[in-house]
């Protein structure tokens, strides 16, 4: 490899001797690519299609050591660096324009001790590989919904899905994380080593050092549960919604029920002439014993004249993959997110009326109900502090092609603004796009902020790992 143009860690370009570059590759055991090379367009490629970023140089780690002889050239060449896990944040952090990316894709080992209920999880595991693994011993712990989701990056924001009522946040079931920090120590974090640094990656994102394997709680669940959706018209909504949020009230930790607003898509148990009508639907995940949660989702039918649903009992790691159609990679996402506490009648007229005019058939406005034991966990405990969040809210907008963008992020604005003071003022940090980087700060309590700002300053004084939501170190 010659010299090689490459971004400083401020942005500015500098060059790269292929001296230091044939050194560090020599003792790098993954591949190193940069534009052209087989693989290169794979490794830059995420989620979402809005970023189409090119580092001048990718390297693809396959061990802690990989990582950390990675952290070290980043630094010592001062290097804008970015870290890959799964590739699925909104905001595109995985990657970076010109400057060293790490991808962790190939890390993504899972391997589960039945006995101790534990998993220990690599950093490019996506949630399908860890629940697919666990689940061959009947177990799991809280993940997302969407099953080609990074395990790391929705650890590190929080993380939580269908089995967070009942066990909380992904975070309150992390034991301890191997971690590489930004002056290239390999530390284990747990509640009795480095308790500071454990705190902080419970929420606070990658700003403290590249994890390089998580250790994780697990719990009986399943194999099969009681799952399914019921779906609505649009015209029906409020009642529904309404309905809904009363019977939020006494619903058990065992019982998560989401709202999604959207067009109809066309699942086989809708009948046809309901395919691609605006509707609200009431997504369904019963953790418990299926015979009793029948009897609670049973009044849930009618809440209204459904469409049509399907409620039944399927493997959870099924499930866990339910949702993944329509969530497929490739498309282009804007997405604006609020907390919310309670729902208003007011929050829910808006809804209905944004959901009347979306932008385009993939545009969805969700209510993912949290609550529960994620509730329970004190907000100073975990860098994640948003523990008053009944519901992340997020607008999810999504199309094909570069044309439509304006129109679906002026809607997406357009209702986040309108529905800003029904919500709490706080956001999951994992749903903020890339416009967001003055509101990170939302997303923890005040107290939580100055700690993490703190803390920052003690782990990575010279904010070298500053692709993600950064949280500026103190002193800075
Ligand atoms: C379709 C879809 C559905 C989703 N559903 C849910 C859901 O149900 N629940 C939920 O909680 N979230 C959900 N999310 C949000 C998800 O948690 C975030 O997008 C998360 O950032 C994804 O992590 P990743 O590893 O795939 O992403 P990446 O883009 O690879 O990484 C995200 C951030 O973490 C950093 N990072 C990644 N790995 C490491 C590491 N090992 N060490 C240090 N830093 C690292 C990256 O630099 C980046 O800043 C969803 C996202 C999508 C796109």
């Amino acid at each position: 490899m010659a010299d090689l143009k490459i971004n400083s860690k401020s942005g500015t370009q500098k060059t790269l001797g292929e001296s230091s570059i044939g050194t560090f590759k020599a003792g790098f055991s993954g591949k190193v690519l940069t534009a052209g090379d087989t693989g290169y367009d794979d490794a830059r490629t995420i989620w979402n299609a809005m970023i189409d970023r090119h580092p001048a140089m990718i390297a693809q780690a396959l061990g802690a050591d990989d990582v950390k002889r990675a952290v070290d050239f980043a630094r010592e060449n001062d290097l804008r660096l970015s870290i890959k896990g799964g590739g699925h944040n909104i905001a595109g952090n995985a990657v970076c324009d010109g400057g060293f990316m790490i991808d962790l894709s190939l890390m993504n080992s899972v391997e589960v001790d039945a006995d101790k209920k534990r998993a220990n999880v690599g950093p490019g595991a996506k949630l399908s590989d860890f629940d697919r693994e666990a689940q061959a011993f009947g177990l799991a712990t809280p993940l997302g919904i969407n099953s080609t989701t990074g395990v790391a990056g929705l650890t590190l924001g929080g993380g939580f899905g269908w089995l967070s009522r009942k066990y909380g946040m992904t975070v309150d079931n992390l034991l301890s994380a191997d971690i590489v920090t930004a002056d290239g120590r390999m530390v284990r974090a747990s509640e009795t080593e480095n308790p500071d640094l454990f705190w902080g990656i419970r929420g606070g994102g990658g700003n403290f050092g590249i994890i390089t394997n998580f250790e994780f709680k697990l719990y009986p669940v399943g194999p099969d549960v009681l799952t399914g959706l019921i779906v609505f018209p649009l015209a029906q909504a409020k009642d529904v919604l309404q309905k809904y949020r009363e019977a939020v009230k006494t619903m058990p930790d065992d019982l998560n029920v989401w709202v999604v607003l959207r067009k109809a898509p066309p699942l086989p148990f809708l009948p046809e002439d309901a395919h691609g009508k605006e509707a609200v639907i009431l997504a369904i995940c019963y953790a418990g014993d299926p015979a009793a949660g029948e009897k609670l989702i049973e009044p849930m039918k009618s809440f209204g004249t459904p469409f049509g649903q399907f409620i039944g009992v399927q493997p959870y790691a099924n499930w866990q993959q339910a949702f993944d159609p329509l969530l497929t990679p490739g498309a282009r996402n804007y997405w604006k997110s609020h907390n919310f506490a309670e729902l208003k009648d007011e929050a829910i007229d808006l809804v209905i009326k944004y959901v009347s005019y979306l932008p385009s058939p993939h545009t969805e406005i969700f209510f993912g109900l949290i609550g529960g034991q994620a509730s329970r966990v004190s907000p100073d405990a975990t860098a994640y502090s948003q523990r008053d969040a009944l519901w992340a809210c997020n607008v999810h907008g999504r199309w094909e092609t570069a044309e439509e963008d304006k129109k679906g992020i002026a809607w997406a604005r357009e209702f986040f603004d309108a529905a800003a003071p029904y919500a709490t003022g706080g956001v999951y940090v994992n749903f903020m796009p890339e416009d967001e980087t003055g509101r990170v700060a939302s997303a923890y309590k005040p107290e939580v902020w100055k700690r993490l700002a703190d803390l920052k300053a003690k782990w990575d004084p010279t904010n070298l790992f500053r692709m993600n939501q950064n949280i500026a170190p103190t002193s800075s």
